[in-house]
């Protein structure tokens, strides 16, 4: 028999659905919520609601914002003809973080998976071609994942990509900094030695 109160077990049950969370995690933070002080919890539940209420996707790249166009789109020191193409918001971030892009973004908020049912009308594609018609756009950066479905969405993307006017590059492949050559897999080492570059 299930030991707690059922709004108890309700909660525990819908935290482990969340990504990262089993049962074990989700009842240590239900129980951390029943002992914290009913500010912040109030505060997170208020938080949480105002997400869904506040946050929408920018009108130029489909990155979160509470502004019809988003941070980055916004900022006049950005490159606005550089624009990298990510799978979702969270490789946004990753890549901002990393500062090595000072243009702009383009999120397709997914990959092309037929097997799923996700075609090109499924992702953001079609908003990407409307950005050349409003945009001076000079690249395309492909910056979907090395995996089989982000490896199908960027070269769908560079075939049709080809009849425009702008450089279309893809991130490169390689050894992770840290990383060892003998535990590294066949791909990926044949992946970095065909993308050598000048030392
Ligand atoms: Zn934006």
């Amino acid at each position: 028999m299930n030991p707690y109160p059922p709004v108890l077990s309700d909660l525990i049950r819908k935290l482990s659905r969340l990504p990262g969370l089993g049962e074990k995690s989700a009842t240590r933070i239900a129980m951390h919520l029943l002992k914290s002080p009913d500010k912040d919890v109030e505060s997170l539940a208020e938080n949480i609601r105002q997400l869904r209420a506040n946050i929408r996707t920018c009108s130029i790249c489909f990155n979160f914002t509470e502004d019809p166009v988003c941070a980055i789109c916004g900022d006049p020191a950005r490159n606005t003809g550089q624009i990298c193409v990510v799978e979702g918001t969270a490789d946004l971030l990753a890549i901002e973080q990393s500062g090595a892009h000072k243009g702009r973004y383009h999120v397709l908020q997914g990959v092309l998976a037929p097997l799923d049912g996700i075609g090109p009308e499924q992702i953001r594609i079609k908003e990407l071609f409307a950005r050349f018609k409003s945009e001076k756009i000079t690249e395309i950066i492909l910056a979907t994942n090395p995996s089989s479905e982000g490896e199908a969405t960027a070269h769908y993307l560079l075939q049709i990509l080809k009849d425009h006017d702008a450089r279309v590059t893809r991130i490169a492949y390689g050894i992770p900094m840290g990383g060892d050559l003998k535990y590294t897999d066949r791909i990926t080492l044949e992946r970095a030695l065909k993308g050598r570059q000048v030392f």
